[in-house]
């Protein structure tokens, strides 16, 4: 997952960039950078960590000109490295160009490999710095007819920005995996993966990038291209389910709304005795408050969230992982005690978060906890940008309920069916990617693998 951002024409491209990528932080939080043109040089600045300890007044101001793009980074493809911190930015035949990525390119390593035999040279293990050498390996005499020619080449998923002097560039792939929109400033325009960093820079949303759709803006306004072959489209669902921020708007719904449905749902089919529901923070809100509207049964902030130690599952590192559940949260002993609790997460990914939590509210003397999962069991690998990879990591695919259950704890567990989740999101119109639950994925393998076969290239072991 990544967050992606721009700015065109607007004499604080960079500063607004910064709060840009400020808003979108909870996308990413390894790495960051903006790319910032004034017309003539364009200059990037990239590091390791959160923007706003990469970002001050003095970096901002070495980064002049009126248009940018920049980049918060949580690697799927590629490792966590300043060489694969994005923006990347080249100067090629054509002049500058810097691109940014939210997605993730699953034929990306067999492109690779041909152009290496041809003699390119690769800085990174980005699938980014891919498209950028078919760019510039293409005949065509317009960035945007480079584009798309490099593009025709890709599968997977992508919500791009690309920005050179005088454009700014954003595309979406036909599936529409990925979020991308369009806010217009005075005279300026805004291209974010969610709207919540328009409200932040007072931009005006005015809609999302369409699946297969290239923007252009330019000194000439917008021209939109739709250069691909139409296909069904498929957004990812986990967005709803976790990524997004519950102040967006995505696919023409509020994520907001979507996670209390899917809470309330939830309810419906596994409302079980209890004096209390409390969420998992932050990510279990929403449904948590679904959930109680639905039952009647009181919501409680029964467990309370240190904000200022990151989103710590997103340190790839196991070690800190596991560390982090105990620096993140910590339970309310006078409300849990003795109390029968429902605790509503938005999903389960190894369970390690949900076993600690039900430890610890066990040894703040919380009588029954019912753990609710405001989605389906994680079952499958997700090749199109989310973090889960394998499914030797996915408990769900080689547990049964009542072992997961078991190993986490809990009196009662119960994950939201399938069903339930197509229903909470509007059946006559659904136009999701769920291949995380269902296994169903919307597009065939590079070279017709199967899943095994694709697990192992997407890990690098084929
Ligand atoms: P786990 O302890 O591995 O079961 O992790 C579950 C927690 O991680 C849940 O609270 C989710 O909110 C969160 N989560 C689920 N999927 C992801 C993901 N791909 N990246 C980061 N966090 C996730």
């Amino acid at each position: 997952m990544c967050g992606i951002f721009g700015i065109y024409n607007h004499r604080d491209a960079a500063n607004l960039t910064y709060l840009g990528l400020h808003a979108l932080q909870h996308r990413g939080q390894e790495s960051a950078g903006i790319s910032c043109t004034d017309g003539e040089i364009m200059r990037t600045h990239r590091e390791m960590g959160l923007v706003s300890d990469i970002f001050d007044a003095r970096v901002l101001s070495q980064l002049p000109g009126r248009s940018a793009i920049g980049h918060v980074r949580y690697s799927t493809a590629g490792s966590s490295t300043i060489g694969n911190a994005q923006p990347l930015m080249v100067e090629y035949s054509r002049g500058y160009l810097a691109m940014a990525h939210n997605g993730n390119l699953t034929n990306a390593k067999i492109v690779k490999d041909e152009l290496q035999n041809y003699g390119s040279i690769f800085q990174s293990s980005s699938d980014t710095e891919v498209l950028i050498h078919l760019m510039a390996l293409a005949h065509e005499d317009s960035t945007v007819k480079r584009l798309i020619s490099a593009l025709r080449r890709m599968e997977g998923s992508y919500s791009i920005v690309a920005l050179t002097n005088h454009e700014l560039v954003a595309v979406r792939d036909p599936h529409g995996f990925r979020p991308l929109c369009l806010g217009k400033m005075r005279d300026g325009y805004a291209i974010s993966s969610e709207n919540c960093a328009f409200d932040l820079i007072g931009a005006r949303y005015v809609r999302e990038i369409e699946p297969g759709e290239i923007l252009v803006v330019d000194q000439n306004g917008l021209t939109s291209y739709k250069p691909f072959k139409e296909t069904t489209h498929h957004h990812c669902i986990f967005e709803f389910i976790y990524f997004a921020r519950p102040d967006s708007h995505m696919f023409g719904k509020t994520v907001y709304s979507v996670r209390k449905a899917l809470g309330r749902q939830l309810a419906r089919e596994s409302a079980v005795e209890a004096d209390m529901v409390i969420p998992i923070p932050d990510s279990g809100i929403s449904a948590a408050i679904g959930y109680s509207q639905q039952t009647g049964v009181p919501f409680e902030m029964g467990l309370i969230r240190n904000h200022y130690v990151g989103r710590t599952f997103i340190e790839p590192r196991d070690s800190i992982r596991h560390f982090g559940v105990k620096l993140k949260l910590n339970a309310l002993r006078d409300i849990v005690k003795g109390k029968r609790i429902v605790v509503i997460d938005d999903s389960i990914v190894r369970a390690t978060t949900g076993r600690k939590i039900i430890k610890m509210l066990r040894q703040y003397g919380a009588k029954e906890i019912h753990f609710r999962v405001s989605s389906p069991a994680t079952m499958y690998p997700c090749f199109y940008g989310i973090d889960t990879p394998s499914r030797s990591q996915l408990i769900a695919a080689s547990h049964t309920l009542e072992e997961i259950n078991r190993y986490m704890g809990s009196d009662s567990l119960h994950y939201l069916t399938i069903e339930s989740m197509r229903k909470a999101l509007g059946k006559g119109d659904y136009t999701y990617c769920d291949a995380c639950f269902s296994g169903s994925y919307p597009s065939r393998f590079p070279w017709g693998m199967e899943l095994e076969q694709m697990e192992l290239f997407a890990k690098g072991e084929k």
